[in-house]
């Protein structure tokens, strides 16, 4: 079979076996779907980029960079007005006055937003970023949030974004273990408070993310929260206990 092709070529891609029974010129986005979903788009290399997208810009202040950076994250809405409307992430920029880190985050930027717009399940990349280390040593953000390395918080404001738009939903707390940590924590702030009623009342002060004073690092969940109770380190935040 030979086609002549008469217009200037912007992409390609290869028929495979089962698409053979569709005609060529068929928008892959409807080969890939069912017959009966065919109007359902879902995300897909081949979706075009309309004019204008949705988006959201975060500032990222670390003090291992001299200049702020600011993340924007531009989002597609598929098949807007029906129930399957999805919004999905679609490019990343990354802005900053700092041009020393230039080259590796216009290469990760590129390489994020073609695995958002390959499709499929994104969210993976929000942990292999957070699982990045700096070997300079990480920082601690306002909130007491531990944040490994720079990539880490680009991570971490993926995240955030991902969780706006409904792409990613936080495994949500039940009653009583909020109940529990409620708990653990008055019982803490009353036998600390005990201790030191001789002294001066200014053993109420918080740390910077409102958990007592002294409380170290939780391993689960990142937050300046682990506090000794009972002689078992607990974390009053996401309820964590060294002792089950
Ligand atoms: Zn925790």
């Amino acid at each position: 079979m030979t086609i002549k092709i008469e217009k200037k070529i912007k992409g390609y891609q290869v028929v495979k076996p089962e698409d053979k029974a569709a005609p060529i010129a068929a928008a892959p986005e409807k080969k890939a779907a069912e017959p009966r979903q065919a109007e359902i788009i879902q995300m897909h290399e081949s979706v075009e980029r309309p004019e204008s997208l949705v988006g959201s810009t975060f500032k990222i202040k670390s003090p291992l960079f001299e200049h702020a950076l600011y993340v924007t994250i531009n989002d597609i809405v598929l098949n807007q007005g029906t129930p399957h409307e999805q919004r999905r992430p679609f490019e990343i920029f990354i802005n900053s006055k700092n041009m020393d880190h230039f080259q590796w985050i216009v290469a990760l930027t590129r390489i994020l937003s073609a695995v958002f717009r390959k499709g499929g399940d994104v969210t993976f990349i929000v942990e292999e970023l957070k699982a990045v280390f700096d070997p300079r040593g990480g920082y601690f953000k306002a909130g007491g949030v531990y944040m490994p390395s720079i990539v880490a918080e680009i991570g971490a404001v993926i995240e955030q974004h991902m969780k706006n738009i409904g792409l990613i939903h936080d495994p949500e707390m039940d009653e009583a273990q909020k109940k529990l940590i409620a708990e653990k924590r008055a019982a803490y702030e009353a036998a600390s408070a005990g201790k030191k009623a001789a002294e001066v009342a200014s053993n109420t002060e918080s740390n910077a993310s409102g958990f007592p004073p002294g409380a170290t690092l939780c391993a689960k969940c990142n937050t300046q929260a682990l506090v000794l109770m009972d002689g078992c380190q607990t974390c009053l935040n996401c309820g964590y206990s060294k002792c089950g």
